[in-house]
């Protein structure tokens, strides 16, 4: 099964696909994880990342696809991938399409997460995330992981200005994607503002899993 996850930043994306590796064992890929990993180590490609990232707005379509591809051929993809933070603009889904269908494999489902922009805000400049093992919680869990003991810090990019810069992006250049889905008849929209286990309840059934 290979799914895209849709929605704005911070509507419980990577929540609901570390859930989803868990239970059915699909490949996640992140490429918000892949840049902030390539950022620490000062990779070519994490050097040319940050200042986009830092400043909220998307990394080129070309860095993008190139990564993707890279990442698409491993032989981990093989069992099914569910794909977080990609595709984001319209040529990059129209990339993914001719991927998949070089690749013989083709997409189940995009589905959305649908939570609204004010609830975002307060969630995102209250998230937290682990230095060591990238899991998620909130300022209110204290400054240590609950998962593995490593330090809690906040993403550069979960400050208010800038989350409302990725929310202006998300509404410019990702949200058309929802059309797009739609038209393909793979969309599949979800009420992201509930519980976390509430939500994926929704999802395993709205997949059919
Ligand atoms: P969130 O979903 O919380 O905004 P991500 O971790 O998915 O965050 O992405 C963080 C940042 O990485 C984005 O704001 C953007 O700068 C960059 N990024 C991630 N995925 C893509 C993509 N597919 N295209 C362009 N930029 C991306
Ligand atoms: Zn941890």
């Amino acid at each position: 099964m290979n799914i895209v996850l849709l929605g704005a930043p911070g509507a419980g994306k990577g929540t609901q696909a570390a859930k989803l590796v868990e239970e059915q064992g699909l490949c996640h890929i992140s490429t918000g994880d892949i840049l902030r990993a390539a950022v620490k180590d000062q990779t070519p490609l994490g050097v040319k990342a940050k200042g986009f990232m830092d400043a909220g707005e998307l990394v080129p379509d070309d860095l993008i696809i190139d990564l993707m591809k890279e990442r698409m051929e491993q032989p981990d993809t093989d069992k099914g991938v569910i794909l977080d933070g990609f595709p984001r603009t319209t040529t990059q889904a129209v990339a993914l399409d001719s991927m998949l269908s070089e690749l013989g494999r083709p997409l189940d489902a995009a589905l959305l997460i649908d939570v609204d922009s004010e609830v975002i805000v307060t969630r995102l400049t209250s998230r937290r995330m682990c230095r060591e093992c990238g899991n998620i919680g909130s300022a209110a869990d204290g400054e240590t992981c609950l998962k593995c003991g490593g330090e809690m810090y906040q993403r550069d990019d979960d400050n208010e200005e800038t989350v409302r810069n990725r929310l202006d992006v998300y509404d410019k250049s990702t949200a058309p994607l929802i059309d797009y889905y739609h038209g393909k008849d793979l969309l599949v929209k979800i009420d992201g503002d509930r519980d976390p286990q509430v939500v994926f309840t929704d999802v395993v059934s709205a997949l059919g899993l």
